[in-house]
């Protein structure tokens, strides 16, 4: 049976909630930066479906968003496949439970992650820049808190890299349900407290040796004041799930709160930045 591929251009923060709507019509999904790209049975498709679709994407702001392709009777499904298979990040693996490690990896540190509906695969450029830096800022001891933890994927890297503590918060259910699945399959969970909330979530008194936030520029900049308080005079600001061109807004927006950035990363168009208090707070 033929196939219709229904392709949104959307970009990925925002991709879940159109995923959640397609669901009773679709087979399958595949993401990608810009779009996400639903494989819907021709049968089932029909043009007061096309006109809802249209209609809601119009009312997010999305206009001429959607391209359709029929597929002729193809495997959609491997590109599903394809978007839970192993990724590799400089000494992890980021792999589903269910991929058997390929051998060409033996030496990798192997993360489990099982997405569900969240974020924090190792296929988007923001969570492997976020990853990279995570591992030049983590030593053995420290805390870390992570914002926007999505599946708990860097919760559970930082184990690996011997931190003693982690919170990761999450201010969508389904993160935080994924998350607590995936952390406790990784056999961390006894360093790893996962709550609902945002940076709110995060006791006022937490001074944290490492703090993430992969989320996106306007998120970050409206979280940094606090952020800021939240992390240790020597602490270590993970930023990521920018743009290139978001760069100096980003740059200019840490100066106003006295961090200096001391590691970039860029792939894809994508930037993440590790920064560090100029000096100690005065009180
Ligand atoms: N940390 C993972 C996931 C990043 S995706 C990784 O690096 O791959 C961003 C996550 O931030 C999403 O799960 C989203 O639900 C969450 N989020 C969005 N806005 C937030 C906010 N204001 N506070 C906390 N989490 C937020």
């Amino acid at each position: 049976m033929d196939t219709i591929e229904v392709t949104l251009s959307v970009p990925s923060l925002e991709q879940d909630r159109f995923i959640g709507w397609l669901d009773s019509w679709a087979t399958g999904f595949h993401q990608t930066d810009a779009h996400v790209k639903a494989y819907i049975p021709a049968t089932d498709w029909t043009d007061a479906l096309r006109n809802r679709l249209e209609a809601r994407l119009r009312a997010d702001g999305y206009s001429d968003a959607v391209a359709i392709e029929r597929l002729e009777d193809r495997n959609w499904n491997a590109e599903w496949e394809e978007s839970l298979s192993p990724v590799r990040v400089g000494s992890f693996l980021l792999c589903p439970t269910d991929h058997a490690v390929p051998d060409e990896h033996a030496d990798a540190t192997v993360l489990r992650i099982d997405p569900e509906q969240s974020f924090g695969t190792g296929h988007h450029a923001s969570t492997r820049l976020t990853l990279r830096l995570l591992a030049e800022a983590v030593s053995v001891d420290d805390t870390l808190v992570d914002v926007g933890t999505g599946t708990g994927v860097l919760a559970i890297a930082a184990c690996r890299l011997g931190v003693r503590s982690v919170l990761g918060v999450d201010t969508d259910s389904g993160a935080v349900k994924n998350a607590g699945t995936n952390v406790a399959k990784n056999g961390v969970a006894d360093r790893v407290t996962i709550r609902e909330g945002s940076i709110d979530a995060v006791p006022p008194d937490t001074q944290a040796d490492v703090i993430a936030a992969n989320i996106k520029l306007d998120t970050i900049l409206e979280l940094l004041p606090v952020l800021r308080t939240r992390l240790a005079r020597d602490g270590d600001l993970l930023l990521s799930g920018l743009l290139t061109s978001q760069r100096s807004r980003t740059l200019d927006g840490l100066a106003e709160h006295n961090l200096t950035a001391v590691q970039e990363e860029t792939e894809d168009g994508w930037w993440a930045v590790r920064c560090r208090p100029d000096s100690p707070r005065k009180e």
